[in-house]
């Protein structure tokens, strides 16, 4: 059978599925790489009426504070260098973001990795490593730690942001989304593995850790309704080709031997417990403390903890496409190339 053909055949089950379980499926999509595929593959205009997709927690600036920019821009103007990954300059903060800091003068620099930053910051530099992301980043940060304490650096620290993926799943489940069924993110379970997953099981919920193509995707919704018409609530693995029951261990062993759980803030999600990671205490003096309060988002007319809780699509934010573009973002859902929101403006046959 040619491509094409395969992939009609395997659209027609998925809906031939939905038919018997009779009615449209809401599925949730963890991973911002995984919306930005659906829209761009257009699957929600292909399963319109068939599956609503709802964009989860999985980005990392998406979820990131407002007031953790603040505290970079404030940490800049003391003098220290910044290095950050590109995606997050223009996330808004209270009064403006770090792309606009650094117009304005700040010493801020992008990093294309955190061990690269390590190796190229002088000696002479105070510097600030901004480190945020899931566990399928934290390992770079602790290899990049590696570095600093291979060279003798005594001027880098680290601003941890870093979050984990079960805890805020653990809550959305719990307290604010009903869904029929999970795309869990490939990337995070590389590191995780299938096992980092088995608390999806505990809900009683249909998984299944998807890869980034379009077969990919589309193999995962054939797994996935074919679990739901079984009531089946074993996690399923269609990445096969890079995801192991037990993950990478050499990067988990990394993560454990620099980081410890810690409560992080969700955007959306609100505080939550054992929800980030930040560096263990022997390694405190490469750690920078950051204060903000939890609260204060400033831009109230954003709607983006609606969006990220399933509430809310981003074309039904009054702001959107507006006055809201990713050239001109009011929310970190439009910032990120992995946003909601973004994703929605560059892909979404949203009308
Ligand atoms: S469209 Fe813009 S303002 Fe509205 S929720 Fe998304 S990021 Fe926020």
């Amino acid at each position: 059978m040619q491509t094409l053909e395969k992939a009609n055949a395997i659209v027609n089950t998925i809906k031939n599925n939905i038919e018997k379980i009779g009615r449209q499926l809401r599925i949730i999509e963890v991973c911002g790489t995984h919306t930005v595929s659906i829209y761009r593959n257009g699957f929600h205009t292909l399963f319109k009426g068939y599956i609503d997709f709802i964009s989860g927690p999985g980005c990392p600036v998406c979820v990131t504070h407002e007031g953790y920019i603040d505290n970079l821009i404030e940490l800049a103007k003391m003098n220290y260098t910044i290095y950050t990954f590109g995606d997050l300059l223009k996330v808004p903060g209270k009064s403006m973001s770090l792309a606009e800091a650094k117009a304005e003068g700040a010493k801020i620099k992008i990093m294309y990795s955190p061990v690269d930053a390590a190796e190229n910051i002088a000696e002479d530099e105070e510097a600030i490593i901004a480190a945020v992301g899931f566990e399928t980043t934290v390992p770079a940060f602790a290899l990049s730690l590696e570095k600093v304490l291979e060279k003798g650096l005594k001027n880098v620290k680290f601003a941890c942001e870093l979050k984990t993926i079960d805890q805020p799943l653990k809550v959305l489940l719990k307290d604010h989304i009903k869904v029929d069924g999970l795309i869990l993110p490939g990337h995070v379970a590389t590191i995780l593995g299938v096992d980092g997953f088995r608390f999806v099981e505990e809900f009683k919920l249909p998984s299944v850790i998807s890869g980034f193509e379009k077969y990919d995707i589309l193999l995962s919704l054939l797994s996935l309704t074919q679990s739901i018409l079984n009531n089946d609530f074993t996690v399923k693995n269609e990445y096969k080709r890079v995801v192991k029951k037990e993950g990478n261990t050499v990067a988990k062993r990394y993560i454990e031997r620099f980081f410890e759980r810690t409560d992080a803030y969700f955007r959306g999600l609100g505080l939550i417990e054992g929800g980030g990671l930040r560096l263990k205490s022997e390694y405190s003096a490469f750690s920078v403390q950051l204060k903000y309060e939890y609260e204060s988002l400033s831009n109230s007319a954003c709607r983006c903890t609606d969006v990220l809780t399933g509430k809310l699509k981003p074309f039904e934010c009054p702001l959107f496409e507006k006055v809201c573009t990713p050239q001109t973002p009011k929310g970190a859902c439009m910032v990120s190339q992995e946003g909601s929101c973004n994703a929605y403006f560059r892909f979404g046959k949203w009308k």
